[in-house]
């Protein structure tokens, strides 16, 4: 059986070679993505705690205890916006059922599934499903960009197809989705798409489709655009660049869409 996440999506469309060199010939991280490597391994182990700490809130350890945790002066700036924001759903919310950090998979296949992990997904009495990723990059992505990404595709498809059960069998239909983006530096900011029966039909061909193409592939070309080269850890196998792209310099869609969710997601990642 063979997993597909949202992760492995985007280093495919992104760079059909990376997605050869990262699942395919099994290359992790040769090289840093991006200097200097100690703030940006601070950075992405405070993003990791951060989500720990919202995971306790959830499950419902009292917050004087999980404050004690936030033991940086980033992830206390985070917790207070986190506890501060009128977006973070609140809780406990009597009458709405709750997963945080769950797994969901879909078959497209016999032999391959997509699968996400959920940072949280609260179902309403209402009938309403709201998907909650918690983002801690320095910068916030622009609406466009995060729509056209993965994350957002796949999380949406894959409760449509596959939530029923965490409802007990009832079937969630497109308009009853809602992803929201929650960004720690931008806690008044966040961003949230809607779903709907046609986003749902064409992803129900598209993700197959695209699955089929990977499958199927023997060539895996290198990508044209070179920009996407300066943060990739591949860079010494494909010549393109032996210096780490500055993380400082970094943008908001490379910084917010990848940074982060790689760690997260690699615990559903299986070698291709
Ligand atoms: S360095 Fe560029 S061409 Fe090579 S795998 Fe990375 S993104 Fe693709």
């Amino acid at each position: 059986m063979r997993l597909y996440t949202q992760s492995m999506l985007q280093d495919y469309l992104d760079c059909p070679r990376r997605f050869q060199l990262r699942y395919v010939q099994n290359l992790n991280w040769p090289a840093p993505r991006s200097t200097p490597i100690i703030a940006q391994e601070e950075h992405e182990e405070a993003g990791a705690r951060f989500h720990r700490l919202v995971q306790q809130y959830y499950l419902g350890l009292p917050q004087t205890a999980i404050e004690r945790l936030a033991s940086t002066p980033d992830l206390l700036r985070w917790w207070k916006n986190f506890l501060e924001s009128p977006y973070r759903p609140p809780h406990p919310f009597p009458g709405a059922r709750r997963f945080t950090e769950a797994l969901l998979s879909f078959p497209v296949h016999a032999e391959a599934r997509l699968v996400a992990r959920f940072d949280l997904v609260q179902m309403d009495s209402d009938g309403h499903v709201l998907i909650v990723d918690w983002k801690t990059s320095r910068k916030r992505p622009h609406p466009f960009s995060l729509l056209q990404r993965m994350q957002t595709r796949l999380y949406r498809f894959l409760l449509v197809a596959a939530g029923q059960s965490w409802r007990n069998g009832e079937a969630i239909v497109p308009s009853q989705v809602e992803m929201l983006y929650w960004f720690a530096e931008y806690p008044q900011d966040p961003i949230r798409f809607s779903y709907s029966q046609e986003e749902y039909q064409r992803d129900s061909e598209w993700f197959p489709r695209l699955i089929q193409e990977i499958e199927n592939a023997t060539v895996f070309p290198a990508t044209d655009e070179e920009r996407l080269c300066r943060y990739c850890a591949y860079r010494s196998y494909c010549a393109r660049g032996v210096r780490a792209g500055s993380w400082e310099e970094m943008d908001e869609e490379t910084e917010a869409a990848s940074v982060f969710d790689v760690n997260f997601e690699q615990v559903a990642e299986i070698a291709f």
